[in-house]
Order: C-alpha cells, then sequence, then structure tokens
C-alpha cells in the first residue's frame, strides 16, 4: 500500500487515531487529522504530534477534507453512519479502519478474537500462551496499544494476537486473520446500532476475507454463532462445555479435550486459577487458536494453569460481617451480567449506568430465582425500575458510595454483594476503571 504523497485523512484522534496520524506522517503521506474536539480539550493530542506534518482541523469536520483525500482512516468511536463518512462512501472514496490499515502491514499470522463478552480475557489469555511457547508475539488491538503501533515499530514479531471490536470491524476491505475466533453474542451498543442485527453482521464481518486455509474458532454452545458458523468459508474449530464433538476442543468430566486431525489432547482442569464457566470457555477458545497455530500442548497448559483472572472482572474485594462483596465493573452488557448471577446464590446486585439501549429483561429468570435486593443507580435506573423492578426488593441510590452502605445494611450474612452494572459508566465516571475503585473504596470504608 502506497502512503507516500497521499492526502490521507484521519477521524477522531483518541488514541487509535493519534497513532494512525502519526504512523501515516512517518511514511510521508500529507495528514489532515480532524475531530470534533476543540484545541483546548486536544492539547496534550497536538503536543504529542509536534514535528510531524500533519494539519488538523479540530472542533469541526470539513466536508472538502473528506471529499478530496486518497484515503479516509476512521477512529472506532466514530459511528459508521456519519453523514460525511456517508456522502465520501457515496463519491467513491476509500474508507479504512485502523485494523484494516495496519493489517496490510503485518506479515505475522494473525489471530483475531472477538465476541460480546470475554475478549479481553481470552486475547490476553493466548498472548501469554504464545509467549510460554516462545514466540515473539505482539498483543493489542481494542487492548492496550493500536495494531498500527507495531507497524510503525519496526518490531519483528512471530505472532499477533489481536482483540477486535465491532466498531474496528466496521470499515474493513481485506482483513484477514489465520485464526478468527467468535467467543459468543448477546445484545450489546443498541446506543451505536440500530438493530441487534446489524451488531450481529458487524462482528461476523472477522471472518469475510477467510479463506479455506483458514481457521474459525466458534462457541458450539451459543446458538446464534453456531448458526452463523455453518456458512463460513474458513476451516471450523469449534468449542464446547455442553457437548463432546468429533473435532474441536470440550469440557468433559473434569478435562478439556483437544481433537483435531485424528490426534487427541487432554488437559485436566483441576486447579486452573480461572474460575467460572465462562472463563472455561475463554480458556477453550484460547488454547484452540494457540494449539492450531504450532502451540505445544504441555507448555499451553502449564500457562493456563497459573493465568490470574483479570481486574475488574468478578473480582473478589473483601468479606465483611460475613458477607463477601465483589466488583464486576467491566459487566457493561446483559451476558456478563447472567454469568455472574450464575456464580451466586443469594445476591444483592448493586446495577446501572449509562444506558445502551438493549433489554433488561433476559435477566428476568437469574434475578427471581438468585437476588433479593436490587439497588439501582445511574441513568439506567428508571427503566430497570420498569423492566426489573417488579421481581425482587429494588430500591435506587444516588451514588455508588450510598448504594455500597444500603447494600451493607441489607444482606444477611451468607449473602453476596455484587456490583455488576449491565451498563457503561459514562454518565458517572470517568470509565469502568474509576467505577471499579470507587467501589472498591467504598467497600473497604465499610
Ligand atoms: P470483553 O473484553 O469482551 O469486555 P472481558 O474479558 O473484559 O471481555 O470480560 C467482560 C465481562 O464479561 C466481565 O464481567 C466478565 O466477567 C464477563 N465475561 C468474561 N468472559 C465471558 C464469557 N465468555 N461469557 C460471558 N461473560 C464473560
Amino acid at each position: 500500500m502506497e502512503l507516500k504523497d497521499k492526502n490521507i485523512l484521519v477521524v477522531g484522534l483518541a488514541k487509535t487515531g493519534v497513532a494512525c496520524a502519526r504512523f501515516l506522517a512517518g511514511q510521508g503521506a500529507r495528514v489532515v487529522a480532524t475531530d470534533m474536539r476543540d484545541e483546548t480539550a486536544l492539547a496534550a493530542v497536538t503536543t504529542e504530534l509536534e514535528g510531524y506534518a500533519i494539519r488538523f482541523v479540530l472542533g469541526r469536520h470539513d466536508a472538502a477534507d473528506f471529499l478530496e483525500s486518497d484515503l479516509i482512516v476512521v477512529s472506532p468511536g466514530v459511528p459508521q453512519d456519519h453523514p460525511l463518512l456517508v456522502q465520501a462512501k457515496a463519491a467513491g472514496k476509500k474508507i479504512v479502519s485502523e485494523i484494516e490499515l495496519a493489517s496490510r502491514f503485518i506479515t505475522a499470522p494473525l489471530v483475531a478474537i472477538t465476541g460480546t463478552n470475554g475478549k479481553t480475557t481470552t486475547t490476553t489469555l493466548a498472548g501469554e500462551i504464545f509467549k510460554a511457547n516462545g514466540f515473539a508475539t505482539y498483543v493489542g488491538g481494542n487492548i492496550g496499544d493500536p495494531l498500527i503501533d507495531l507497524v510503525e515499530s519496526d518490531e519483528t514479531v512471530e505472532r499477533v494476537v489481536a482483540e477486535i471490536s465491532s466498531f474496528q470491524l466496521e470499515w474493513i476491505t481485506g482483513f484477514h486473520p489465520a485464526v478468527a475466533a467468535l467467543i459468543n453474542l448477546s445484545e450489546d451498543h443498541l446506543d451505536r446500532y440500530d438493530t441487534y442485527q446489524e451488531y450481529i453482521a458487524a462482528k461476523l464481518r472477522i471472518f469475510e476475507n477467510q479463506t479455506n486455509e483458514d481457521f474459525a474458532v466458534v462457541n458450539a454452545d451459543d446458538p446464534l454463532v453456531w448458526e452463523y458458523a455453518q456458512k463460513l468459508k474458513a476451516r471450523i474449530v469449534p468449542f464446547s462445555r455442553k457437548r463432546e464433538l468429533a473435532e474441536g476442543i470440550f469440557h468433559r468430566d473434569g478435562e478439556i479435550v483437544f481433537r483435531r486431525d485424528g490426534r487427541e489432547e487432554r488437559f485436566p482442569t483441576k486447579g486452573v486459577r480461572l474460575q467460572g464457566v465462562h472463563n472455561l470457555e475463554n480458556i477453550m477458545a484460547a488454547l484452540a487458536c494457540c494449539l492450531l497455530l504450532g502451540c505445544r500442548p504441555d507448555k499451553s497448559f502449564a500457562c493456563v494453569r497459573s493465568f490470574e483472572a483479570l481486574h475488574h472482572r468478578m473480582e473478589f474485594v473483601r468479606e465483611v460481617k460475613g458477607v463477601g462483596y465483589y466488583e464486576d465493573s467491566k459487566a457493561t452488557n446483559v451476558g456478563s451480567v447472567e454469568k455472574a448471577l450464575e456464580s451466586f446464590d443469594t445476591i444483592t446486585l448493586i446495577a446501572g449506568g449509562k444506558d445502551k439501549g438493549g433489554s433488561y429483561t433476559p435477566l428476568v429468570p437469574l434475578i427471581q430465582e438468585r437476588v433479593r435486593h436490587l439497588i439501582l443507580i445511574g441513568e439506567a435506573a428508571d427503566r430497570m425500575q420498569t423492566e426489573l423492578g417488579s421481581l425482587t426488593d429494588t430500591r435506587r441510590a444516588a451514588t455508588l458510595e450510598e448504594a455500597v452502605w444500603l447494600a451493607a445494611q441489607i444482606t444477611e450474612p451468607g449473602g453476596t454483594v455484587l456490583m455488576s452494572p449491565a451498563c457503561s459508566s459514562f454518565d458517572m465516571f470517568r470509565d469502568y476503571e474509576e467505577r471499579a475503585q470507587r467501589f472498591i473504596a467504598a467497600v473497604k470504608g465499610l
């Protein structure tokens, strides 16, 4: 892909956009970088990019920049139906996402991992397994650093493992992972997509350019994933924790079994540190990706065994007066909260935050069965109260601290207080990490 002297527009100047602008300018492209935030809000960005030949259009977008560019690189935060993108597309302009741009320059085998939940855990684990097998490995994408940073660095790696979100897949044309994994599908991001179907369609694009030389690692227990998997061109490698598979990776009687081409590897799961059925799925997905790309079973499983859960995903905080406190701040949709509720019996659930527009009703059976008290916070509280409030003792709190204090008053010894919000955090907090820290501080203060 020739970049020198090309007119390239970078839309959106968060982490990914900044990395793209720097890379493209370094390659001799004529870069225009635009963002709706103004100079003051983006002062740190313009300072970081000082010395690069980049023209900034801040606080607005100029239609001319879109229409006069040879290439437009769109950040994941910019909606696909932005009017200027629609106009540029209609005018025949080439539009790509950062992963598309980066993948043109990546030569090492690429493992791309997506799904509504479990992406970060699976991606991080797969990266660790490759490293434990001695492969020089880059882990990035939707976690850590963008893929374009690898391209810019000229670092030589033997494997690339990328966490991929639906937003990043929106503007791909040739993005082509050697192994693509789809862990699960449930409703999410309906504040950005008009319909659930559109969100699913974006996710499925991860397989779009694969051929029968490539692998698709898919969840055979997830009815939607399984249905779509039947239509893929890549070789399917299913995983299941519910049934034995003739080919693929599955869990049976305390063992994970990997079966392929007449060979079988077995891994006992006793002593594995990652807990919960959802993590068993993540482990199988990660193992499949790695074993398909040259990892040794013994080294891989030794790595799985010692892998610790990532922070803010159903993490134990403390016990106070016989009540266990857990924070699951990364549970920003209904699918992840379901897994959290399945893990405990008598729950005081703290939920709510910024509403993403999906339905909360899939939680009804688990709330009826396991949630004694429901404490709602944030912008979504009204709608959650309407959809869930009649199922159990439901209360409101103005702040997270008040919710923790209230939970401590009403939860009986032996119970669990769980913050698993089913919403994003941006109504009350900077991000899910700040929400987690505030919960932890409130619990420590009890
Ligand atoms: P993602 O990167 O897709 O958000 P994470 O690994 O960060 O995934 O986990 C996000 C949330 O989803 C956490 O609450 C976690 O407990 C839950 N989770 C992790 N893996 C799964 C899975 N396979 N199925 C459902 N929920 C999961």
